[in-house]
């Protein structure tokens, strides 16, 4: 009898751990899930998906360049006590690798760019990572971020799985309408005006989804961390001219100065677009739904 208690004791403590360790019964933070975003944008679509149900940090702030974000041991160490770590990947974050080393459990970390067929670099030589990861400019690619994150939390919280679920296809919902209001906001866009030049190579998912032509870019590479040299920025003025080019496209995160320069001597327009972070709560951009309208809005108003 006393053996048989014994060796049931024995089995409900290692089911315990065994429980916990999986991370099915949350036990920080008052029973919620603690889940890290790297970005503001997939920030902002985990708290789409999670609402209430998780206790959410973003490791990097409003308007910090990612490209040359580097974390602080304050975010390692939230890194390494969050349940889940949610990751743009595709060399978005340069501090990835030292990110994972430091999470203790490289099974929390999810890309959730998996599964979106990224684009590659058609422009030269790049350094500075072979395929472009800003891949949220195509708004059918953060439904793919929503059904990542949904699957990645249900999978830690089973007992809320449907509500990540309902809330993912809401905001799915949202998403489709979104992309059906670009779609109808370019048609004023005639045809002979849809490209542009972008400041890094941002705009690549945005230009295939919705049928315009990347020029060039002032920094010919998908990373702020390149420079160009004086013979790609003289090939980008003449590209400028050839194709009468009516704007170049400049990001939130970035020095707009050399951008600026090259749309002086060209004679054409310098558009502030976000590319690359969220604004804070009272700026143009606190959502993604509203980044994405703003960048259609002033692209609509530069080119039509
Ligand atoms: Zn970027």
């Amino acid at each position: 009898m006393f053996r048989l208690l014994f060796f049931t004791l024995v089995v409900l403590t290692i089911f315990s751990i065994l429980f916990s360790a999986c991370g099915a019964n949350p036990g920080a933070s008052g029973g919620k899930l603690t889940v890290v975003a790297t970005t503001t944008l997939v920030g902002d679509v985990a708290a789409n998906i999670g609402g209430d149900l998780i206790d959410l940090s973003v490791m990097m702030p409003v308007g910090a360049d990612p490209h040359s974000f580097e974390p602080a041991p304050a975010d390692i160490s939230k890194v390494a006590d969050a349940d889940l770590v949610l990751v743009n990947g595709i060399e978005f974050e340069a501090f990835l690798e030292k990110l994972i080393e430091n999470a203790g459990d490289e099974s929390k970390v999810i890309t959730v760019s998996d599964g979106i067929e990224a684009i590659a670099f058609s422009q030269g030589a790049d350094e500075h990572g072979e395929f472009d990861p800003h891949v949220w400019q195509d708004p059918n690619n953060v439904i793919i971020w929503a059904n990542t994150i949904a699957a990645a939390l249900s999978e830690r919280d089973p007992a809320n799985a449907a509500t990540y679920r309902t809330n993912a296809d809401a905001y799915t919902a949202e998403l489709q309408a979104l992309d059906s209001w670009i779609q109808e906001q370019l048609t004023q866009i005639p045809e002979a005006n849809r490209r542009f030049v972008t400041e890094h190579g941002t705009m690549n998912y945005f230009a295939v989804r919705y049928g315009f032509e990347v020029v060039g870019a002032v920094i010919p590479a998908f990373s702020t961390l390149a420079e160009p040299s004086a013979q790609e920025l003289a090939a980008l003025a003449d590209a400028i001219r050839a194709l009468d080019v009516k704007a170049i496209l400049v990001g939130n995160t970035v020095n707009p100065a050399l951008a600026s320069q090259i749309a002086q001597d060209a004679g054409i327009q310098l558009v502030p677009i976000f590319t690359d972070s969220l604004t804070e709560p009272d700026g143009d951009a606190p959502t993604y739904l509203d980044f994405m309208r703003y960048n259609v809005e002033a692209i609509v108003k530069a080119l039509k």
